[in-house]
């Protein structure tokens, strides 16, 4: 960097040499050598001032070749360029950072969109395009009122206060549930954020319908025992008949309870994602030949009872849990199919490798629109019939899983009043030889 006087340097010896002309000859030839000489200096200056004009005005438009210069000018010039070059860096690297926000903001699970201070959209991203059902391309600096017509969003938007999010309905996307939070922020803009809530709210619905429903299998039977021991506290002589039949009656439904509370535990072990699958290879010919036994012996010849075990090859899977399936969807052909109807098992392999244990039966058999729901909890196409023959309605759903833990497919095929299948397809990797 040149010091103070180094930039005076040219000044200071022409003025020592005009004073030095005039010693020697006169004051005329020295202030002639003296203004010829600032005149050059001035032209000098004016071409770099204009060189350096051309240049700014080049620099805009990108095509900015620098001017050769020396002397004091070189020096600022290079130094103006060493400045343009590290702000071009800077600005580079500012516009690389703004793209990886933007392309984060954008793939963003919520809805982003921000306000300006009068509540006019600035920039949203795609996920708000959908919550919202604007385009922004065409909507940009629309007044977001206009677009989300909601007029609790309205109130949510002028009450200021947004210290809780906004849950509602949107009303161009019908089923559609999302939970809106505006963040204040900057000038007076705002953030606006969106949250699809939808499956939560599900979620939600479905532990109500849950406790309901819990509530109102086990109320029925405690009714039923509540009852018997109300007359038991009241009455001092019981007939000894009337005593018996309460108690098989009390029985039966304290068994019923026992039942569903057992339902209600496998249920909640199987959906307990810590819960790993306990996997061991399962022999499914010794497997099936004890179910098939066991089921002869408490049907006690009512029905006929077929099994086809068409391979031996063996299930890696969870014993226990399989255990259970198999059994409910036989003890189901048995329940639904009445006496000296058919209910086959078969154990095969299908064409594209697939293991397929199924439950055959010619029983009352489902109509179609039953059947996508019929693995919901509590769930019965008749409830009397279902309670009649001790069913608690978590029996599909325990199946259902058990035979997901094991990525397998639960499929049923039925006809009302001909009969059903229910079949259990296992992932060819789940097969041993
Ligand atoms: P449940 O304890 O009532 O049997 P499930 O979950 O095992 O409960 O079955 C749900 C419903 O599916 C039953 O109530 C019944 O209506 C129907 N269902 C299941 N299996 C059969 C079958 N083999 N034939 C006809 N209906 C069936």
């Amino acid at each position: 960097m040149p010091t103070l006087l180094e930039r005076f340097f040219s000044t200071i010896i022409l003025t020592v040499v005009a004073g030095f002309f005039w010693i020697i000859w006169d004051v005329i030839t020295a202030l002639v050598f003296y203004s010829t000489t600032l005149l050059l200096l001035h032209t000098y200056h004016l071409s770099n001032l204009i060189a350096l004009e051309v240049w700014l005005k080049s620099l805009a438009h990108g095509t900015a070749n620098l001017p050769n210069s020396s002397g004091a000018w070189g020096g600022i010039f290079s130094l103006l360029a060493r400045l343009v070059r590290n702000q071009d860096q800077n600005q580079e690297q500012l516009n690389s950072a703004l793209e990886r926000l933007r392309r984060a903001t954008a793939a963003m699970p919520e809805g982003i969109v921000i306000l300006d201070e009068e509540n006019r959209i600035e920039w949203s991203n795609k996920m708000a395009e959908q919550h919202f059902g604007i385009n922004f391309s065409q909507d940009a600096y629309q007044q977001v009122t206009y677009l989300v017509r909601q007029p609790q969003f309205a109130n949510y938007l002028l009450t200021r206060n947004y210290s809780e999010p906004l849950v509602m309905e949107q009303s161009r996307h019908h089923g559609l549930l999302l939970s809106l939070q505006l963040v204040p922020y900057g000038d007076k803009q705002k953030l606006l954020i969106s949250h699809d809530v939808t499956r939560l709210r599900e979620m939600e619905v479905m532990r109500q319908d849950f406790v309901a429903n819990v509530s109102h299998e086990l109320r029925t039977p405690l009714t039923v025992i509540y009852g018997f021991l109300e007359i038991f506290s009241e009455e001092d002589e019981i007939d000894s008949k009337m005593y018996k039949q309460a108690v098989v009656l009390m029985t039966e439904q304290a068994n019923r309870m026992k039942g569903l509370l057992e339902d209600l535990l496998t249920l909640s072990q199987l959906e307990n994602v810590r819960n790993q699958v306990h996997e061991e290879i399962i022999d499914m010919v010794d497997l099936l030949k004890e179910i098939y036994q066991e089921t002869e012996s408490i049907d006690s010849g009512r029905h006929h009872i077929n099994s086809e075990l068409n391979t031996d090859i063996k299930l890696l899977g969870s014993k226990s849990e399989l255990r259970s399936v198999f059994s409910n969807l036989i003890t189901n052909a048995i329940k639904y199919t009445p006496d000296e109807g058919t209910v086959t098992l078969k154990w095969e392999i299908l064409g594209d490798g697939r293991g397929v244990f199924s439950v055959q039966d010619n029983g009352i058999g489902i109509s179609s629109e039953h059947i996508p729901r019929l693995a919901e909890r509590f769930y019965r196409v008749d409830l009397s019939r279902s309670r009649a023959t001790g069913g608690t309605g978590l029996g599909l759903a325990i199946v259902k899983h058990a035979l997901n833990r094991h990525q397998a497919e639960l499929k049923i095929v039925s006809e009302i009043g001909k009969g059903s299948c229910f079949s259990a397809q296992f992932p060819s990797r789940r097969l041993i030889k």
